[in-house]
């Protein structure tokens, strides 16, 4: 059986090529999943637009009609990073359902991906920082819904912290949020997930994988989980452009080894997602996020 791939041509909104958030990184990730062999058709599934109520259990409802309508208020669009119009409003509406779907593949068949997600700055009340809704907040709280699950682990390694999924999953006990970021990254104000581990600038390959070592068998301790969302975010690596960490490409996979091979190891269905990344050189910025695929195909 080959990595379960949950992928969509409208991921890409299309922006500009010059534009902060590299857009293109979508379908250049593809690309890169072809040339390693992984974007097969067997591999692949496409999800539909999420529907509003799976939307409205983690955000506010009035938020999400905004979205939908493409009406979001100016002041909100500014803090996302980008206007919502049509293209946008449905890409976040079928990254969202890409997460819906990966999550549910990982419960069948152990792993998937999606080639996208982790936007993990949109709050309940709205999205902030490039981040529309917050898909696998909306996907922990569908399977929840659905009774698919009753305990969810959070291991979100985007260098940026989880403000969004903390504030989303507070008062949810049936789902644990753990952030590992830099300490000095935005968001500002940071909203405590239910672990945060700051780490200062320019935290390479070494610190880093000690740390998380350390970490992950205290997780396993914590409950038995019944999946784990792993936010795979490469904005850790030292080349990129928000990030103030300095992992190498080979940090980058021995991070995504470790997660993979901790959990997977003793059972527990993953559900991977991409998370960020920033830099002007997108074919290298997609070879990075391929590396969470790579490292996940050699436990499907
Ligand atoms: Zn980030």
């Amino acid at each position: 059986m080959p990595l379960q791939i949950v992928h969509h041509p409208d991921y890409d909104a299309g922006f500009a090529v010059n534009h902060r958030f590299p857009m293109s990184k979508y379908p250049l990730l593809m690309d890169a999943l072809r040339r390693h062999g992984l974007a097969v058709p067997e591999a692949l599934s496409m999800p539909e637009p999420a529907p509003a109520a799976w939307l409205k259990l983690a955000h506010a409802a009035d938020y999400v009609d905004q979205v939908i309508a493409c009406e979001v208020p100016e002041k909100i669009e500014r803090e996302i990073g980008f206007p919502v119009g049509e293209r946008v409003s449905l890409r976040a509406q079928l990254a969202t359902a890409g997460t819906v779907l990966a999550a549910r593949l990982a419960l069948r068949h152990g792993i998937a991906c999606n080639a996208a997600g982790g936007s993990h700055h949109a709050r309940r009340a709205q999205g902030a920082g490039f981040c529309t809704f917050n898909d696998v907040a909306v996907a922990s709280l569908v399977l929840l819904a659905e009774g698919a699950v009753d305990n969810i682990l959070v291991v979100d390694l985007d260098v940026h912290q989880g403000d969004g999924t903390a504030d989303i999953l507070r008062d949810e006990p049936r789902a644990f949020t753990l952030s590992m970021h830099g300490e000095r990254n935005y968001p500002a104000r940071k909203i405590a997930s239910d672990l945060d581990v700051a780490l200062p600038d320019g935290t390479g390959d070494a610190a880093y994988l000690d740390r998380l070592g350390a970490i992950l068998p205290e997780l396993s301790q914590r409950r038995s989980w019944d999946i784990v969302f792993y936010n795979a975010g490469v904005d850790v690596h030292a080349e990129d452009k928000l990030g103030r960490l300095a992992l190498s490409d080979d940090g980058i996979r021995g991070r995504d080894e470790m997660v993979i091979r901790h959990f997977r190891g003793a059972g527990i269905p993953l559900c991977g997602v991409i998370g960020g990344g920033y830099s002007s050189d997108v074919p290298a910025l997609a070879a990075r996020h391929a590396i969470l695929f790579e490292v996940a195909s050699a436990y499907a």
